[in-house]
């Protein structure tokens, strides 16, 4: 990125020498962002963030269809889906929130019935920022297009972090961001399916294709690419270590500190994300929070987009079925490609000190509910209304194995 911070100062749109140096830098990142997810370089469009991604995928589809429209999403989506929805749905557009099971996986009949009415389009996460649950994303987006309907995936949270290919999945519209793989803030991309027509939601010069005018970023669109380049070149060898480093400290969790429980599901979720609460600590999480940065420990409640409302039951939660006293209980851990054996080890031994230091409260009227914390170390579920999943291929195997659809 340093070059283009420092000196290359040229405009991708203009046609002297310099003008050229960087239309071939975002160029060369456009194929790089391309070649993470199997899409062509042209069907990349940069946009100013994940979020914005996600607006143009909601509001350009609506808007291209010529009518008022209908979107099918899930009820666990980032702000960035469930705002636009509000948003969309203040000018008519109809909006179906498919629910969740216990684990925050998406069942394939809700959608089936969503799909019997007129839809425009679907938008489904590809891996949830909470919980870290991935979603069957090929099964979905196979289902919605024998419908003719258009699918879209928040891919955010899962690029660079699991195998994603648009054509074996499917999916028509994909969003990504840069800070997500170690690639610079205040950059995103969505992949627009060369057959797809879209509106744009930003009016102006007619930069990336007429659908995200503006001058091109420069140094973040070549920082993104270059992130993007890295991602895949290491993401089986990072998965798998990521993989290793969450399952110990899931295991761990379950060995030292019994009182806790793991949201999510227990295989089918992120290689470096887990997140975790505390029997008798749901209302404390702010100060373990607290305790384990005072020891050097970055954890987060819940999403960073809602932290400034921590304290509030978590709405994934809520839609997973937990109760308001266990929604609000949840801490996070992200782990990516700087992260080492010692900093596990190490946060290993903080964390039982830091739980040892914050004070369990007995919540009048609560009733502890279900076992989640057995069920959820056990892969299972906890709520009386979970779908029939039996049919259900996992969905990591749909992720990452997708030729294996007929
Ligand atoms: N979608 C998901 C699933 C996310 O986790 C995030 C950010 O955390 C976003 C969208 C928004 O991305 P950005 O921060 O680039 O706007």
């Amino acid at each position: 990125m340093r070059p283009f911070l420092d000196g290359a100062f040229g405009n991708p749109s203009s046609l002297h020498h310099e003008g050229r140096v960087a239309r071939e830098a975002v160029e060369t990142a456009r194929a790089q962002v391309a070649a993470l997810i199997g899409a062509e370089p042209d069907e990349i469009i940069f946009t100013g963030s994940g979020t914005e991604a996600d607006n143009l995928a909601l509001i350009g589809a609506v808007r291209a269809s010529g009518g008022s429209g209908h979107v099918v999403t899930s009820s666990i989506e980032h702000a960035a889906i469930l705002e636009t929805c509000r948003f969309l749905a203040g000018s008519g557009t109809k909006i179906t929130y498919l629910p969740v099971d216990a684990d925050g996986i998406v069942g394939p009949e809700s959608l089936l019935r969503a799909l019997q009415s007129n839809v425009t389009l679907v938008s489904v996460m590809a891996a949830n920022n909470v919980v870290g649950t991935l979603q069957a994303i090929l099964e979905l987006a196979h289902l919605t297009k024998l419908h003719g309907v258009l699918f879209h995936t928040d891919a955010v949270q899962a690029g660079g972090k699991v195998p994603l290919d648009v054509n074996q999945l499917h999916v028509d519209l994909l969003s990504l961001s840069a800070h997500k793989l170690h690639g610079p803030k205040g950059i995103g991309a969505l992949y627009v399916r060369n057959s797809v027509r879209l509106s744009p939601i930003v009016f102006g010069g007619g930069q990336e294709r007429g659908l995200r005018s503006a001058t091109e970023n420069v140094a973040g669109i070549v920082g993104f690419g270059a992130a993007a380049e890295i991602a895949r070149q290491e993401l089986a060898d990072e998965a798998t270590r990521l993989e290793q480093f969450r399952e110990r400290i899931a295991t761990e969790l379950g060995r030292v500190l019994p009182e806790s429980y793991i949201f999510g599901h227990r295989t089918q979720r992120l290689p470096g994300h887990l997140s975790f609460g505390f029997r008798g600590q749901e209302r404390e999480v702010g100060r373990l929070l607290a305790a384990l940065d005072a020891s050097g420990v970055a954890v987060s409640a819940g999403s960073a987009c809602s932290a400034h409302h921590s304290g509030e039951p978590s709405g994934v939660l809520l839609a997973m079925g937990y109760d308001s006293e266990r929604a609000r209980g949840l801490l996070r851990i992200s782990m990516g490609r700087f992260n080492t054996q010692q900093e596990v080890d190490r946060f290993l031994q903080i964390l039982p000190q830091a739980v040892a230091t914050v004070p369990r409260t007995s919540i009048p009227g609560h009733q502890p509910g279900p076992d989640i914390r057995a069920a959820a170390h056990a892969g299972g579920v906890v709520g009386e209304n979970r779908p029939d999943l039996r049919g259900l291929r996992s969905a990591r195997e749909n992720l990452c194995r997708p030729e294996s659809v007929s």
